[in-house]
């Protein structure tokens, strides 16, 4: 990780032409919703040093979830990105983000409508990029489902609260956990910097932090998907227990499916790698098709 990005840094180059992001706010009314997790970045820097994060010039779409009054969106569109699609559930922030979208009519695209509801294959035949400052109380359902359709995705970068960013790259310890292993197992995950509240409008209760994550070539390690969940689900549904234990709601022999995966019955869920878990996946899938 790289420090801390509080507000007020040298700026990104966005268009200066363009009427600031308070005034957007302002002349549409845009009282911060909770219900839809709005926390708004109004310094171009911070919103620049996310977007080149992105590296939006390398991908051939960037889906933007949740635009808002639309900082990251222009930064997005200042770091080169080619096509931006926004996907955007308040109606306020569509409207608001109609000048954008005139300025730049051939790069960006509106989209008003639940990301949770949108299908990234409709995108395109190549694979695209994701960024945004995701809404809190959706992020990690909307993570997972990306997760699900991962060959059409070329990188994710994605600001969580910080609690989530380190369940997503923790390798062992308290954080580490189902949805540690399952985007690890597709995924390389780093954590690049974390963003204080005293950034957004109004500041969150928590402090954020960039994530980026980046489809691999394939699979860490050969596992079926339902059973790696399965697996990860029973070790660390007791995550204190010696897996001999925590695996027996799982199997009726829990020391024949450890000793198959070449695990020992005496490690715990937050010492095992992800290759290890694939491997008690894969195990547990030979055990249930014998
Ligand atoms: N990107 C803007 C920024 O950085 O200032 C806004 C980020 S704010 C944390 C989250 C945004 O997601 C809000 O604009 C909110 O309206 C939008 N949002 C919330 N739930 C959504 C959903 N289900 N689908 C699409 N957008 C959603």
């Amino acid at each position: 990780m790289t420090g801390t990005s509080d507000p007020g840094e040298a700026d990104a180059g966005c268009d200066a032409t363009l009427p600031p992001l308070a005034a957007v706010i302002a002349r549409h009314g845009l009282q911060p919703k909770r219900a839809l997790g709005q926390h708004f970045l109004l310094d171009p820097s911070l919103c620049g040093r996310i977007a080149r994060a992105a590296r939006p010039g390398t991908s051939a779409v960037i889906l933007e979830v949740g635009p808002g009054p639309g900082g990251l969106t222009r930064a997005l569109l200042a770091a080169g990105a080619a096509r931006v699609v926004a996907v955007e559930k308040d109606r306020r922030c569509v409207a608001a983000l109609g000048e954008l979208q005139a300025r730049y009519p051939d790069r960006l695209e509106i989209v008003e409508g639940d990301a949770l509801a949108f299908d990234i294959a409709t995108l395109g035949t190549a694979r695209i990029g994701i960024a945004a400052n995701l809404p809190y109380n959706i992020g990690t359902r909307l993570l997972l489902r990306w997760l699900e359709r991962v060959e059409l995705i070329e990188s994710m970068t994605l600001m969580f609260q910080k609690e989530v960013a380190e369940r997503i790259t923790a390798a062992g310890g308290k954080d580490y956990g189902g949805l540690s292993v399952r985007a690890q197992w597709l995924c390389t995950c780093e954590r690049l910097f974390d963003v204080s509240p005293r950034a957004f409008v109004p500041p969150p209760g928590v402090v954020s932090t960039v994530v980026r994550l980046v489809p691999r070539p394939a699979p860490l390690a050969p596992a079926e998907p339902d059973a790696l969940d399965a697996v990860a689900r029973a070790a660390f549904g007791q995550r204190r227990k010696m897996l001999r234990r925590a695996l027996r709601g799982l199997t009726q022999d829990p020391l024949a499916l450890l000793e198959s995966a070449g695990i020992s019955p005496q490690a715990r869920a937050e010492t095992l790698s992800v290759a290890e878990f694939c491997a008690l996946a894969r195990a547990w899938s030979a055990m249930r098709h014998t």
